[in-house]
């Protein structure tokens, strides 16, 4: 039981307030959505909402695992809402994104792990707002027969992303339940599968890691064709949640980012606050445009 470290000044939030953050908030629950957002405490709320990002949780509040720095409560999930695809295109017609980000406990329960219903959550935002572009946060599928990756790809979400969490020496702590090269090997099929579909895939630091091995990550992570990289600093939602080791500093942060452009990844965010979905809409844009 030791102390956490003090954070540090540079891990400063906004508190969340504002018309947009307000409608925002509004049109999830109008929906009965769930947000990772809010379910995850993330501390970008503020800024995100205001600006009309959000990243919708499908499947359910209830995950099937239990990673020890995720705030979302683990048990036997409910039945899937066969309704839930259809409100989730409403709610980003309605927010009118031009990007949108769908993630989704995991459902070691279901025999495809969910990829039906994240196809089918695809095709219901296209078939409403076919400009705005759909990424994808997916669960592992560990469980699963491979073919169901085809299912989810097949509906072609312009950025598939599948996050490691972490270095692969930490995962018993951090992610027991998950593999980490089936992971990678998750994001290296899907770039085998559609060569269109952009790949993503992130990291949090500050759990206990060293430098090498994030180095070695973004090494594995690009021999499996990842295109996209987000390196955040991991907060603690509770104590009982796996305890922070250190607050990695804005400058060392500066050294990955630099480090992973100079690996060839198309897009890396890695700050203090960076989350899988921060900027995700921006970024994008950028990138087409370029
Ligand atoms: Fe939501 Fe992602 Fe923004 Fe956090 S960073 S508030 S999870 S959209
Ligand atoms: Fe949280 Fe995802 Fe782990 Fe479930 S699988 S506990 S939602 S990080």
């Amino acid at each position: 039981d030791q102390a956490q470290p003090k954070k540090p000044d540079w891990i400063r939030v906004k508190a969340p307030g504002g018309k947009g953050y307000a409608d925002t908030r509004k049109i999830m629950r109008d929906n009965n959505l769930v947000t990772v957002c809010e379910e995850a405490g993330c501390p970008n709320v503020g800024e995100c909402w205001s600006q009309g990002h959000a990243t919708m949780m499908i499947m359910g509040e209830i995950c099937t695992r239990g990673c020890t720095f995720c705030n979302i409560a683990t048990g036997r999930p409910d039945a899937l809402d066969v309704f839930e695809p259809g409100r989730v295109a409403h709610a980003v017609e309605k927010l009118g994104l031009n990007h949108v980000v769908i993630t989704s406990v995991d459902r070691d329960d279901l025999e495809d792990g969910g990829a039906d219903h994240f196809a089918q959550t695809i095709r219901a935002i296209r078939h409403r707002s076919p400009k705005t572009t759909i990424e994808i946060l997916t669960p592992d599928f560990l469980k699963c027969a491979p073919s169901v990756l085809e299912t989810v790809v097949a509906a072609r979400p312009d950025v598939f992303n599948h996050n490691l969490e972490t270095v692969p020496g930490l995962y018993p702590q951090v992610r027991p339940g998950a593999r980490y090269f089936h992971s990678l090997r998750l994001l290296q099929r899907v770039k085998e599968m559609d060569p269109s579909i952009f790949t993503k895939s992130g990291i949090m630091v500050g759990l206990g890691e060293d430098k090498q091995a994030v180095h070695q990550v973004m090494e594995d992570m690009r021999a499996a064709g990842v295109d996209f990289l987000t390196i955040g600093q991991y907060l603690q939602p509770t104590p009982k949640h796996h305890r922070v080791d250190r607050f990695v500093t804005p400058e060392e942060f500066a050294g990955y980012e630099k480090a992973a452009f100079g690996k060839g990844f198309l897009m890396v965010s890695a700050t203090p606050l960076t989350r899988s979905s921060y900027h995700a809409g921006d970024d994008f844009a950028r990138l087409r445009a370029a």
